[in-house]
């Protein structure tokens, strides 16, 4: 048989152990993920849903500008995340979306700017103002394509503001005046969602999908 893929859920806050759950249940070989090291050994990263001002200062390490506007500079593991994430498939769900994006000027946040596309944090609203709705996917499975609805789970939910060219919108969300949000993307390698599949384990289609992209 052939060896399990190593799929990372970086482990420094939110929540990973249920990403990690997920994994292992489709027969990946799903790991914490703290260190440089332990995220080269690697074939894809899920970055998970928690505060991504809080993530921020984690993957932050202390500059030497006191009195400056941002005390401190991306550390190491910042930059590996950034670099991997170049050629090997990264999953960010909700704060791990706010990372992988490019930030709409909050400044607490340091993001990669992976995937192109601007997310205004909390734009759903408060966490009182959570909820779950059904939406329709369009997840590719091979010459196929999933379509039914799946039961999408939005906390403290950032919101996709700005779409560049060339990113693929595989999920939309009903949204203000009959309009409707892009909710989960995809561009080339990495997929970025508002909500968290994991939290819907009876559901695995996304986490199935993401599996599919490495090589
Ligand atoms: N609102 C949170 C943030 O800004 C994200 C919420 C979540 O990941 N569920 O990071």
């Amino acid at each position: 048989m052939a060896k399990p893929p190593i799929v990372g859920a970086l482990a420094l806050q939110g929540g990973y152990a249920s990403h990690i759950a997920v994994l292992s249940s489709l027969g990946a070989d799903a790991r914490e993920i703290r260190t440089v090291t332990e995220l080269a050994a690697c074939d894809a990263l899920v970055i998970p849903g928690g505060e991504s001002t809080t993530l921020t200062r984690l993957l932050m390490t202390p500059g030497t500008g006191y009195g400056t506007d941002r005390p401190w500079e991306p550390s190491p593991l910042w930059h590996a995340i950034r670099d991997f994430a170049h050629d090997k498939p990264v999953m960010g769900t909700c704060a791990g979306l706010i990372l992988l994006g490019r930030s709409d000027g909050d400044e607490r946040v340091v993001p990669f700017e992976a995937i192109p596309v601007t997310v205004a944090r909390n734009a759903y609203g408060r966490q009182t103002e959570s909820f779950i709705t059904r939406i329709p996917v369009d997840i590719p499975n091979g010459d196929d394509r999933e379509r039914g609805p799946y039961p999408a789970t939005f906390i403290r939910a950032p919101k996709i503001v700005k779409l560049d060219p060339g990113v693929e919108v595989i999920a939309r969300a009903p949204g203000a005046n009959g309009a409707t949000d892009p909710v989960m993307v995809r561009a080339g390698n990495l997929l970025g969602l508002s909500f968290h599949p994991e939290l819907t384990p009876e559901d695995r289609r996304i986490h199935r999908y993401f599996l599919s992209l490495i090589k």
